[in-house]
């Protein structure tokens, strides 16, 4: 039996920056079984730490990079300041902007959104985790604040990706009417309980300065596609998948 090898999923819209590294790692190519098969990084839903560990060494390597940050994310709206290397704490945030090289900003998901992005005139990265309760919070815009307050980048120089995650074929919300707030139901499917937050996340990096041809959206829904990505919709006991970005020296 061949052993599955890394498959790796990257933005058309990053490939042309050879100062940058990122991809999106799907399912394959990693050491842990049954719901966690196979390169699950996601330390919390009951993996085996080994092999968890084995996983994430096996990114990192693909990466080029020795060293990683993984978040401790909480769906909230905190976006975390990498000017140091500060491996003592966890980091309790949902997003993590840097202009450091060679260090691997690590998002993990499963079905939530992974957004990558990346300033190649200040040579700024982020990584953001933006799930619904995310998305109507506008984590991703208060990272693009970040990065033009404390970054000076400018939003028209930043790209953007949005990973694999919950499509308008499967965000069903049937309790919308008390989860999501009122200003967000226009990205309701007409007589439909379908939200697209794929729009959502758009249309939030638009109202920043970015330029429509600098977003690019995989268009991957995970629940359809749980063979390829970790699904809790889909699976609930299952791993998370690695959105990863990083700037070469
Ligand atoms: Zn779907």
């Amino acid at each position: 039996m061949g052993r599955p090898e890394i498959k790796v999923f990257e933005f058309k819209l990053f490939q042309r920056f050879p100062d940058l590294v990122h991809g999106v790692f799907s399912r394959s190519g990693g050491v842990s079984s049954n719901c966690f098969d196979s390169l699950n990084v996601g330390l919390s839903s009951g993996d085996d730490p080994v092999c968890v560990e084995e996983n994430r060494r096996r990114i990192l390597a693909r990466m080029g990079t020795q060293k990683a940050v993984f978040l401790n994310q909480v769906h909230g709206t905190n976006i975390h300041v990498l000017k140091q290397e500060n491996r003592e704490e966890p980091i309790i945030a949902d997003g993590v902007v840097t202009d450091m090289q060679e260090i691997s900003l690590v998002i993990q998901v499963a079905d939530c959104q992974g957004v990558l992005l990346f300033d190649h005139e200040k040579k700024v990265i982020a990584n953001v985790h933006s799930g619904w309760r995310g998305s109507v919070q506008n984590i991703i815009g208060n990272c693009i604040d970040v990065m033009t307050t404390r970054f000076k980048c400018q939003p028209g120089n930043i790209r953007a990706g949005i990973s694999p995650s919950l499509g308008p074929c499967c965000a069903e919300f049937i309790n919308y009417r008390d989860e999501i707030p009122k200003a967000f139901w226009t990205y309701k499917l007409p007589g439909k309980l379908y939200f697209d937050f794929w729009k959502m996340s758009c249309d939030q990096m638009l109202d920043k300065g970015l330029k429509k041809d600098n977003i690019e959206t995989m268009d991957i829904c995970t629940q359809c596609n749980a063979d390829k990505f970790y699904s809790y919709r889909q699976e609930k006991k299952t791993g998370r998948f690695a959105c990863v970005i990083s700037l070469k020296n």
